[in-house]
């Protein structure tokens, strides 16, 4: 049979799923000190999926303090050639475990199953096997230096690929010989403790990794922590600035994966069609919870009109509603929080003037769930256009000039991602360079490879993750 037919009942969906979720602390599984856990639910039907342990401080020192001891007594004694055979191991036995993360992730966060299976899980096996082949090559980063690890790294993650940010910052760190202590989102904190039962198959020295879920009290601990001398954050811009401004005075090394408001930028000389498909996968991929979403569309004026007709045939036929169904092209928002702060910006949106097309899909009764929306008409100055909405809605600006594109698309406090659409080479290359922003995609969107380091400029943060760069961002030089 086919091997994606589920129950999608959450009992029944997958036997491994249990009701209590606890802390990866030394290689064990151990409920917090205080004995406290806190829900998880089901954003597509507002169910409680389990519980799950909080790591208080004390939990967060434990923790450290293995992954310390683990790297004094085990981990800075194992060569490359070894680390590289365990992060193999752990890519292995993410692809043979690949349908239950696959479910876990989609009923914990609310995205679309096609995505967890065809996107989130296998991204994470390739990021595993990627810097497995990097484990005992690392004085090709930095050829002459002396490079070592920094020994303990604080990560702290989001909620929007749980496990895909986990591979990010845990394989690199790993491979270039530090231990970890992360701690996931609160509202998707499964993907990461199932990865704690990986790290024991695959006979990782305990303490290696530890994780520590909890919300953003759990967080500071794991960044303030006197052993965490390198903290690598991936989150909203505001918390990562309260995070710099704990950390100020001290000697840790940071690196911040931030917020973002993507221009996807398409001249009259693209082709319109293809360069539809690549708004909707830009904005509705992940009901738009993606920090690179290209979330301010900015068309040339020709073909404005052309453009918006095209993307609203594309909407009507968009499906929305449970995550579970493999033919589901956008699921559940991830939070009621987080439908409450999308539902407050679109009204926004309209307040200011905006002209908002919704998809009269038809939403479930049960969950949270946004219809895909864009808004015509928009000017610089909505807040709209200038913040990070991370939800499935579209501002759509228009441009007459090349140069007049790149004013528009550099006019924003972030500079993380950006996307062109043309027939010309010459101008993609050109755009390339005049665009602040860590990556441009031409003539695609959302396109990732381990391989590619991927970052910020401006408010979206600082360093890189992927590529040789992002391994750079865990050693020290000298
Ligand atoms: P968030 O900043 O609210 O939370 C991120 C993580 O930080 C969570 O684990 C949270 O518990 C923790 N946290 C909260 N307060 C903390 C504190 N004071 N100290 C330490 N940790 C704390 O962000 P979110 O809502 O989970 O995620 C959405 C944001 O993440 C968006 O802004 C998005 O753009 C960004 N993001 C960026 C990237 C990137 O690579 N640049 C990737 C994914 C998401």
């Amino acid at each position: 049979g086919d091997l994606w037919e589920y129950d999608p009942a959450p009992e029944t969906a997958d036997p491994k799923m249990k009701k209590k979720y606890d802390l990866f602390i030394n290689g064990e599984f151990v409920p917090a000190k205080s004995g406290k856990y806190f829900p998880t639910i089901n954003p597509a039907d507002e169910t409680k999926i389990a519980d799950i342990a909080l790591a208080g401080a004390n939990d967060v020192d434990a923790a450290c303090k293995a992954a310390q001891k683990a790297f004094t007594h085990v981990w800075s004694k194992t060569s490359g050639q070894e680390r590289g055979k365990y992060l193999y191991r752990i890519a292995r036995l993410l692809q043979d475990h690949a349908r239950e993360f696959a479910i876990a992730e989609t009923l914990d966060g609310g995205k679309p199953i096609k995505e967890s299976r065809d996107f989130d899980v296998p991204m994470a096996a390739a990021h595993f096997f990627y810097h497995a082949g990097w484990a005992d090559k690392l004085e090709f980063l930095a050829p002459g230096r002396k490079l070592s690890p920094h020994g303990v790294v604080g990560q702290v993650i989001p909620w929007n690929f749980p496990l895909l940010m986990l591979a990010w910052k845990i394989a690199p760190a790993l491979a270039t010989g530090n231990c970890v202590v992360l701690k996931p989102a609160e509202t998707t904190s499964i993907t990461a403790l199932k990865f704690g039962e990986i790290c024991q198959e695959a006979g990782l020295p305990k303490g290696v990794v530890n994780i520590v879920s909890g919300a953003g009290e759990t967080g500071a601990a794991v960044i303030n922590h006197p052993l965490t001398t390198k903290v690598a954050f991936t989150g909203s811009t505001e918390v990562g600035k309260l995070i710099m401004r704990s950390l100020a005075g001290t000697e840790k090394k940071m690196t911040m994966e931030l917020g973002g408001k993507a221009a996807n930028i398409v001249f009259d000389d693209a082709p319109l069609d293809q360069a539809v498909e690549g708004i909707v996968n830009g904005i509705f991929f992940n009901q738009g919870h993606v920090c690179c979403a290209g979330s301010r569309l900015l068309v040339q004026e020709s073909v404005a009109d052309e453009v918006l007709a095209k993307l609203k045939r594309r909407m009507a036929v968009l499906r929305v509603g449970d995550p579970m169904d493999k033919n589901t092209d956008i699921g559940a928002i991830n939070s009621r929080e987080q439908l409450e702060r999308i539902t407050a910006l679109v009204k926004s949106g309209v307040d200011e003037g905006a002209e908002l097309h919704q998809s009269a899909c038809k939403l479930p009764t049960k969950g949270f769930f946004f219809r895909p929306s864009v808004f015509a008409n928009v000017s610089m100055s909505h807040r709209i256009a200038r913040e990070e909405i991370f939800g499935p809605v579209l501002s759509i600006l228009t441009f007459r000039t090349p140069e007049e594109a790149v004013e528009k698309a550099n006019n924003t406090a972030y500079g993380l991602s950006a996307g062109v659409w043309t027939d010309k080479g010459s101008r993609i290359l050109k755009m390339s360079t005049l665009l602040k922003a860590g990556v441009v995609w031409a003539n695609t969107y959302n396109k990732f490879d381990p391989a590619s380091p991927f970052g910020g400029y401006k408010e979206s943060g600082f360093g890189r993750e992927g590529g040789k760069q992002g391994l750079l961002d865990y050693l020290k030089i000298s």
